[in-house]
């Protein structure tokens, strides 16, 4: 989220100072901070991957394989969304019971770098990855990321690729939605927090007569298409936090009642037991498999309109198969590094080829065991690449072991004299 909020002029006037900033420059680049992932042209109103800046968040070794958990806060501009999010960093830091912070602590994470930039588009994710051990022993990794424009009109399309999408696989497409409703000022109406919100919300999703067409829509489909919907009333953060141009974050200019509401908020969020790890067609993702749902998604995101719920359909339908091939190799990979790989001895090409055959059929067979959207025909064609690629893999594989066999390896002059030698 794009602010100005927490910056104070001075602030400004250091990071335009070049000389600190290339002092700073290596520190800065490891230090936690937001990530710009998806970037948006707004003349060309075109949407970019930042594949490398995501490949680097995903693919780290600690955690590609873990299941996903995607936290994402969307909303219009300085709708508040950097507030909130720096708030579930502390909490994501802290997880203990004082995890708000001290009254004259200012706020930092996804503010931070609001500085003098005025308006950020697209989407941005905090670069650190939070690995967190659930109740019942799963870890999760969780990604928070910052999404700007949201309206009805993509409600509306999610909802409508959830029809096609349940059409395909039984299971509901989307997990967890939280409508958050800032400066609730009605609280005898409906009272602050996830019961107010909840008995609003039902108020609000009620279909009438005189809706337009397309509300109605959103409103008869929105509840097939979530698991899971709440609505959480906040009340005002205070004068000071909505209009002071030097407020910093600091608790101790936030209102008492909003303060008690966001201690509830919060940990509703981000809770172990409350976090709900990512699925698609009724399968857990890992982070691998989500860098392969962000470049199928981004690659229907490039023309001036809005996508066609049926090309976000066959995109979801292309990554999942694509995810499934990728895993499928790894596993391949991962046991013939243990039979042949860079620190094993020489093994006789005989033995070799037994042991390709062995793991090949494993890795299609857990290609084919995985939940995949397209129809048989469509996962057929990621079967045949998933074969030419291992058929690929097996003659590097041979190659290198070929490398290790020291009788072969001698024929040449040069190394028989290194072997004597040695
Ligand atoms: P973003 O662009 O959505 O990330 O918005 P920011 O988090 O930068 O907040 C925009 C402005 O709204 C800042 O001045 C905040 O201090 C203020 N703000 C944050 N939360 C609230 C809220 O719940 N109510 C009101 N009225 N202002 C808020």
């Amino acid at each position: 989220g794009g602010s100005d909020r927490f910056n104070s002029p001075m602030r400004c006037e250091e990071e335009e100072d070049e000389l600190l900033e290339e002092e700073e420059e290596e520190e800065e680049a490891s230090a936690p901070r937001p990530v710009q992932i998806v970037s948006a042209d707004e003349e060309e109103h075109s949407f970019s991957l930042q594949e490398e800046a995501l490949e680097r968040l995903l693919l780290q070794d600690a955690v590609q394989d873990l299941h996903v958990v995607v936290v994402s806060v969307a909303g219009a501009f300085r709708k508040g969304k950097s507030f909130l999010l720096d708030f579930m960093l502390r909490y994501m830091h802290r997880q203990s019971g004082s995890w708000v912070g001290s009254d004259d602590e200012p706020l930092t994470g996804f503010s931070w770098r609001g500085g003098c930039e005025r308006e950020t588009t697209g989407i941005l994710a905090w670069s650190e990855v939070f690995v967190v051990e659930k109740p019942d022993g799963c870890k999760v990794y969780n990604l928070s990321q910052n999404v700007q424009e949201d309206d009805l009109q993509h409600l509306q399309l999610f909802t409508e690729y959830g029809r096609l999408a349940m059409e395909e696989v039984y299971e509901k497409p989307f997990q967890s939605l939280m409508f958050l409703i800032r400066d609730w000022s009605y609280p005898y109406e409906h009272p602050y927090g996830l019961t107010g919100g909840q008995s609003f919300l039902e108020k609000r999703l009620q279909v009438k007569q005189n809706q337009h067409e397309e509300l109605q829509n959103v409103r008869k489909h929105i509840h097939s298409c979530f698991s899971n919907i709440g609505c959480f009333l906040l009340p005002h953060p205070g004068l000071r936090v909505a209009t002071n141009p030097h407020f910093d974050g600091r608790l101790s200019d936030i209102d008492e009642e909003f303060k008690a509401e966001l201690v509830n908020l919060v940990p509703t969020l981000l809770a172990p037991e409350n976090l709900v790890e990512k699925e698609i067609g009724g399968v857990k993702i890992t982070c691998r498999d989500l860098l392969h749902y962000f470049k199928a998604y981004m690659k229907i995101y490039q023309g001036e309109e809005l996508p066609h719920p049926k090309s976000m359909l066959q995109a979801t339908a292309e990554a999942n198969n694509l995810a499934a091939v990728a895993g499928a190799k790894d596993l391949y990979n991962k046991s013939m590094e243990q039979v042949c790989g860079g620190d094993q001895p020489y093994v006789s090409p005989t033995e070799l080829e037994r042991r390709h055959a062995e793991q090949r059929q494993a890795s299609v067979r857990h290609f084919r065991s995985v939940k995949k959207m397209g129809g048989e025909d469509f996962c057929r064609r990621y079967q045949e690449q998933l074969e030419a690629e291992l058929d690929e893999a097996y003659a590097n594989f041979s190659k290198h072991n070929d490398g290790k066999n020291i009788f072969f390896a001698a024929r040449t002059p040069a190394t028989l004299f290194a072997v004597m030698f040695a």
